[in-house]
């Protein structure tokens, strides 16, 4: 920053030399011509529109505005008047005392450039600009020889010095003045620069320790970002990114646990019933076929929980798409729980479906289809004594929506805002028959999400949940 600062005043600075010092008697010497040419200009329109008094008036004021000597001279060369006259003539270079000048007060020097113009007019040219010497060969004055011409007075000769003051001198003042400048400039340059680098990069040093810190895996690190708006966004940025960072390596962590724990029961249930078959129950076969059975649901149970971290994974890399048609939800649930129904026979489970008949809808089937199956698994672990399960399937306007409520335990207000979120399992939710993975609703939230459809819960603590969707009508495809 401090380099930057320090090449950006560079700049400059080299900028106003060069034009102050360097170019100063360029612009000096094409300002003053001109100048020059716009007063000629504006001395012709005076003396064609104007009385001869009016138009010597007017000369008068150049002369005393401008520093110039003006000779004016009828068109035989009679001098009409000039100006400066005798008295201050000296004012002009190369009239260092009165003597210079002739009888008319005309300065010889002049007198002899007046003849030289006044050839080139007579010439047919009708005005002429021309460079003199002045006294010393560093001064130049710039002359100007005009024909006045007016339709009702008589043609006059206008004769113009204007002396381009030698630059030198002023140049030198200004180059001195222009050293203290540039090393105050240069100074103020880093003094900024400076403060303002330390302003800026003392905060990011600051979160690049900070970040460090959080990358040795210290959590709950706040960042600080200074005084500028950007980088306290930067910072608060950090911070939440930290967060939820801490959040994740959380739930990784509880999910380690979850899923070695989860993984190793079944296992060791497994492992234990075969040895159970092996040793005791192996001849005798109502035991064998029972023990057999924990076995098979034990693997099946692994199997769910597989399947699910395969689905969040392919979740997580963004790889989970769509594949849509058009499907009756209701044959869909009734197939769903076709294989539930086995429970039903099992263990007293009562599944209540409604439905007002065939609801068509454009989903994507297998996806929908595991949703629901999840809702329902959901409600037969939390339906708790009850064990009734209601699904139903109401129109609502040009939608369906279809709900799974169960009589259970409900589920607290204060965790009814994470139960969607990745590996959640509910604090009164630790007992073996309804352990889970705490992916199922995550998974059904991303699903649901993917279709852009509504979707939530409503739950009463101590009185049981229901889980809802809703997805648009479309007609009955004509060939189903
Ligand atoms: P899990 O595999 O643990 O069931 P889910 O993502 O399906 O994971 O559910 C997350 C949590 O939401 C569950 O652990 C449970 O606490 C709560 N939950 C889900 N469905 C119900 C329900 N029908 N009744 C009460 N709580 C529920």
């Amino acid at each position: 920053m401090v380099a930057y600062f320090i090449l950006f005043a560079t700049v400059i600075l080299i900028g106003i030399w060069g034009l102050q010092v360097v170019m100063l008697n360029y612009f000096y010497g094409t300002m003053k011509t001109n100048q020059t040419k716009e007063v000629v200009q504006e001395l012709h329109n005076s003396y064609k529109t104007k009385s001869t008094d009016r138009f010597l008036k007017d000369v008068e004021h150049v002369s005393d505005t401008y520093d110039m000597y003006i000779y004016v001279s009828s068109y035989d060369g009679t001098a009409i008047y000039f100006k400066p006259s005798g008295n201050d003539i000296s004012r002009l270079p190369g009239f260092e005392n009165e003597e210079d000048a002739n009888d008319d007060g005309v300065p010889y020097k002049y007198a002899a450039q007046i003849q030289t113009l006044r050839k080139h007019m007579l010439n047919g040219e009708g005005s002429a600009y021309v460079k003199i010497k002045g006294a010393d060969d560093s001064q130049v004055i710039l002359a100007y020889g005009g024909l006045l011409q007016s339709k009702d007075k008589e043609h006059m000769a206008i004769f113009m010095f204007s002396p381009l003051w030698p630059m030198s001198s002023t140049v030198r003042i200004l180059a001195s003045n222009l050293v203290l400048v540039t090393i105050i400039a240069l100074l103020i340059a880093c003094l900024i620069s400076v403060y303002l680098s330390t302003r800026i990069t003392r905060p990011i040093r600051k979160m690049e320790k900070t970040a460090k810190r959080l990358a040795d895996g210290e959590y709950g690190i706040v960042f600080k970002g200074g005084h500028y708006s950007e980088l306290v966004n930067l910072a608060d940025t950090l911070t939440s990114a930290s967060i939820e960072l801490e959040k994740s390596d959380m739930m990784h962590k509880d999910l380690m646990a979850n899923v070695s724990h989860d993984l190793k029961t079944p296992l060791t249930m497994i492992k234990s019933y075969a040895e159970m078959i092996r040793d005791l129950s192996g001849d005798i076969p109502e035991k064998r076929n029972q023990h057999l059975q924990v076995i098979m649901d034990e693997a099946d149970r692994l199997n769910g929980l597989v399947n699910d971290m395969l689905t969040v994974s392919r979740l997580q890399s963004g790889k989970l798409t769509l594949e849509a048609s058009d499907f009756d939800l209701t044959e869909s649930v009734d197939n769903i729980l076709n294989t539930y129904r086995v429970k039903e026979l099992d263990s007293s489970y009562t599944f209540n479906f409604e439905s007002a008949g065939e609801f068509y809808v454009h989903a994507d089937k297998e996806k929908i289809q595991q949703v629901i199956s999840n809702f329902i698994t959901n409600a037969l672990k939390f339906c708790g004594d009850d064990k009734t399960i209601n699904i139903s399937l109401i129109k609502k306007g040009r939608m369906v929506e279809l709900s799974v409520e169960d009589h259970g335990s409900g589920i607290a207000p204060e965790e009814i805002d994470h139960i969607w979120e990745r590996y959640y399992r509910s604090s009164s939710n630790m007992v073996r028959e309804t352990e889970g993975s705490g992916l199922g609703l995550s998974i059904c939230k991303e699903i649901l999400s993917l279709h852009k459809i509504q979707f939530g819960v409503d739950s009463t603590l101590g009185q049981g949940s229901r889980f809802w969707f809703q997805l648009p009508i479309v007609k009955k495809p004509v060939n189903s």
